[in-house]
């Protein structure tokens, strides 16, 4: 580490309006329980705050990495050594108008999804049921059953990671699957979004009906990220896994789901490195098996050996 935590956080305590705290632990932010502290946690409490961040993290040349509400990420056993910028639960609310949505980064995509619902605003309500917060889905480009995030999406605001403002309508973004090259240099602060009207009984039977599925088809009694990696083009990474051998297969604390091979559980205290050796071998394994290079789609933050 080149830099004093104690002295970075007394300067964004100063910069900004913003929880900072230092050698924070992680693993209760994320959806895996998993993962050490990190150097320097800032947690800002408004929009504007995030570029007072940014400029002093990029004065410093300090190392950052953006969190949300963590169920889309792998964070090493040793932690983030560097800055973590939490944008959960800190910076969080959706507000309507008429059939347009403002959302911060933090609200969770199913308080969205459950508010448009209610008012038989349609286009989400497939995603019920996707844990993470409006900055990550748009971050991933969070979909399922045929609906992403990228349908609703009308325009983006944030910061780039220089400090300069961003904001793009959506016209301006090519959302492809789980990876959206435009906004991969911004912290993304809020978002619109627009709807169709509908029937809100039609809706939330649909959005009930989904949550039922997930539930049925999901592993959902561990602690995970979902699917761990991207669906090769002609496969499943489930099937590929499964057909592989390898179900219910433990490293240490963890588990390829039986129920659901895409899925690492963590089943008993797992380590980012039972999770990550896990990882390994499916790779590995699916490779040589079938000749198939899985993608993953969990990020992996920090030091992995
Ligand atoms: C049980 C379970 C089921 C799941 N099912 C699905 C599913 O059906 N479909 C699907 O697409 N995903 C699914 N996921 C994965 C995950 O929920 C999504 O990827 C989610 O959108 C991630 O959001 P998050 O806020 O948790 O992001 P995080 O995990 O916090 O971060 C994910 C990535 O986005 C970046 N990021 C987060 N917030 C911001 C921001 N404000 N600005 C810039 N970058 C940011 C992070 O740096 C990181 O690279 C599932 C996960 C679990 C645990």
């Amino acid at each position: 580490m080149n830099f004093n935590p104690s002295e970075i956080a007394s300067q964004l305590a100063a910069a900004a309006k913003a929880d900072v705290q230092i050698n924070k632990p992680l693993a209760p932010y994320t959806s895996y329980q998993i993962g050490g502290p990190t150097a320097v946690w800032v947690a800002p409490a408004a929009e504007g705050d995030v570029g007072r961040i940014l400029e002093l993290v990029n004065r410093n040349d300090l190392p950052l990495f953006i969190l949300g509400r963590g169920s889309n990420v792998l964070i090493s056993d040793r932690g983030w050594d560097g800055v973590t910028l939490y944008l959960g639960n800190n910076l969080s609310g959706v507000t309507f108008d008429g059939r347009m949505a403002r959302a911060l980064a933090g609200t969770l995509l199913l308080e969205v999804v459950r508010a448009a619902v209610k008012r038989g605003l349609a286009g989400m309500e497939q995603l019920a049921g996707i844990p993470g917060g409006i900055g990550g889905a748009l971050r991933m480009n969070a979909g399922a059953f045929g609906q992403e995030i990228a349908s609703t999406t009308r325009s983006v605001k944030g910061f780039r990671h220089d400090g300069s403002p961003f904001q793009a309508a959506r016209q301006d973004i090519t959302f492809d699957y789980r990876r959206v090259p435009e906004l991969e240099d911004v912290i993304i602060t809020s978002a619109d979004f627009g709807f169709e009207e509908s029937d809100p009984h039609i809706l939330s039977g649909r959005m009930e009906d989904i949550l039922t599925l997930r539930a049925k088809k999901q592993p959902l009694r561990y602690p995970s990220c979902g699917s761990v990696f991207k669906r090769p083009a002609g496969y499943y990474a489930g099937a590929l896994i499964e057909e592989a051998g390898l179900k219910g297969e433990r490293i240490g604390g963890a588990m390829i789901s039986p129920k659901h091979a895409g899925f690492i559980l963590n089943v008993n205290g797992a380590s980012a490195a039972d999770v990550y050796a896990l990882i390994n071998l499916i790779e590995n394994r699916v490779f040589d098996r079938f000749g198939v290079k899985l993608e993953r789609e969990v990020r992996l933050i920090g030091e992995f050996d």
